[in-house]
Formats: C-alpha cells, sequence, structure tokens
C-alpha cells in the first residue's frame, strides 16, 4: 500500500506528500529503491500521508508532484528511458525551477545534465535541469564515498560507475561536496561530489544513501512540506518521534561502518 501508516491526528493531519520516482523498473541499481522506501516512511513518521507514484516510459504523469527520486542505471538502462525522459524535460525541468526537491542518483544524475556520452562514444541526451556534462571513460569508479557538504556533513555512500561528471563554470550548479584526495567522485579530479540546484540533489551515492544519511531525507521532506503547505519545519507524530530516534541511531552506526 502507498500509506501504510496511519497518520496521527498532528498538525498535518494526514496531508498528502506526493513522490514520483522515475523508471523504477531501469534505473533502480545498488539498492536506490530503498530511498523511496525511506521519504515514504519519514513521511509517515511526520504525519504526512506518503503516496509513490512509480513512473515508466509511457506512464501518465501523476497530477501533484511534491518529490522526485531517480536512481542509478547501466548505460542501456539510461539509453532505454532517454526519449520518455526528454519528452517530461519541460515538466521536470519546471519543477525543479519552482523548488521541488528532487533527488537523483548516479545514471539519473547524468541524465539531468547536458549529455552522457558513454565509453562507446554514444551521447545520450540529458534534460539540462543541472550544468554538467558527463563523459564515460574506461575505469570504472568503484567503492565507498564519503562526501564532505556544508549543509548536511559528511554524506556516506558507495558509488560505481564510468561516467566521469564536470560542472559548468558559472552555471547555476554548484557542486553538493568535496571528497577527500583518496575518493573519486563527481570525475576523479577535481574533488567535488554531486550538484546542487534549488532543492535538487544529484549524487553518485549509492547505498542507499538515504537510510544512512536521514538528514537528507528529512530535507527533501521538509522542502516539500514548505512547497506545498508552507509549514516551515517537520513535526513527528507522537509514535512517529521514537521511531524516527531509533532510525537516527541505526543510521549513525551504518554510516560509522561504511566510512570506516
Ligand atoms: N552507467 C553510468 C556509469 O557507469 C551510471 C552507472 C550507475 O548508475 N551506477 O557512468
Amino acid at each position: 500500500g502507498t500509506a501504510d501508516v496511519a497518520a496521527a491526528a498532528n498538525a498535518n493531519d494526514g496531508r498528502v506528500l506526493d513522490i514520483v520516482t522515475l523508471y523504477p523498473r531501469d534505473m533502480n541499481i545498488y539498492g536506490d529503491s530503498g530511498n523511496v522506501l525511506t521519504v515514504r516512511r519519514r513521511a509517515a513518521l511526520y504525519g504526512f500521508t506518503p503516496v509513490v507514484h512509480n513512473y515508466n516510459q509511457g506512464d501518465e504523469w501523476p497530477e501533484h508532484v511534491d518529490i522526485v527520486l531517480g536512481g542509478g542505471g547501466q548505460d542501456q538502462g539510461q539509453g532505454t528511458i532517454t526519449d520518455d525522459l526528454f519528452a517530461r524535460s519541460r515538466q521536470i525541468r519546471a519543477l525543479a525551477d519552482d523548488g521541488c526537491p528532487m533527488l537523483l542518483i548516479c545514471g539519473m544524475y547524468q541524465l539531468f545534465g547536458e549529455y552522457f556520452q558513454t565509453v562507446e562514444g554514444d551521447r545520450l541526451p540529458g534534460i539540462g535541469v543541472l550544468d554538467l556534462v558527463t563523459v564515460g571513460q574506461p575505469v570504472r569508479m568503484i567503492g565507498n564515498l564519503v562526501d564532505h557538504t556544508e549543509e548536511f556533513g559528511d554524506v556516506v555512500g558507495y558509488e560505481n560507475h564510468s561516467g566521469q561528471t564536470f560542472l559548468r563554470d558559472g552555471g547555476r550548479t554548484r557542486p553538493w561536496g568535496r571528497v577527500d584526495a583518496d575518493g573519486t567522485g563527481n570525475n576523479g579530479r577535481d574533488h567535488t561530489e554531486g550538484a546542487r540546484y534549488n532543492a535538487v540533489i544529484g549524487t553518485y551515492l549509492h547505498g542507499s544513501v538515504l537510510p544512512k544519511n536521514p538528514r537528507v531525507a528529512d530535507y527533501l521532506i521538509g522542502e516539500a512540506a514548505r512547497r506545498r503547505y508552507g509549514m516551515e519545519r517537520l513535526e513527528p507524530t507522537a509514535q512517529g518521534a521514537d521511531e524516527l530516534r531509533r532510525l537516527d541511531d541505526l543510521a549513525r552506526r551504518a554510516a560509522a561502518v561504511a566510512a570506516s
């Protein structure tokens, strides 16, 4: 079911949050669907009624969109969804410009840029939400990664990609964070990781990233609540507070292991 936690009667009164997950059939590797589960669960613990819309090629676009989540995929999966994504690009760009929170991982992150050129030299067009380009090369970048971000502190996850991503100078897109000298991140050269524009976050961190970094999940939910309902802060339900504490504790322990 889409709303498996009965929302308690707190300030939210079970207000709906519409979560769109982009192309889960083709773009969902290394546990990225865990991001959807995390946002759905935490939204419920804050008293919302989360509704998850699985959007695959040819589906109808949901009437309301509060949060957009997209996972990674092989080059082949990216090729499969490119045409449909391009057909939706105006809607998605408008949402991003309007402050709709989004989290895009790896393969979908690449396609939110200007283009992704595969290691074979095929160029897949991106939708230009983020001012960046990605070029595949033969050496894959693989391993656990700590992204030092200013907004969320250290964010931990796992990367596995051949594409090197370069942010455009002077664009409206800025790096999400920085990686240590031995980390690769966007490209293995400039020590940047991920990208930020408005409430959009693009990153190479699989993991799933949100269960280990719940602050980021709460940021997405908080921005959605502000944009749709004008709410200034998240308030756990009476039953939610306990579970959120347990989840945060679990996340701290998992993040410590991942970062070690
Ligand atoms: N195919 C892309 C790359 O290797 C994305 C891979 C992924 O999503 N993990 O660059």
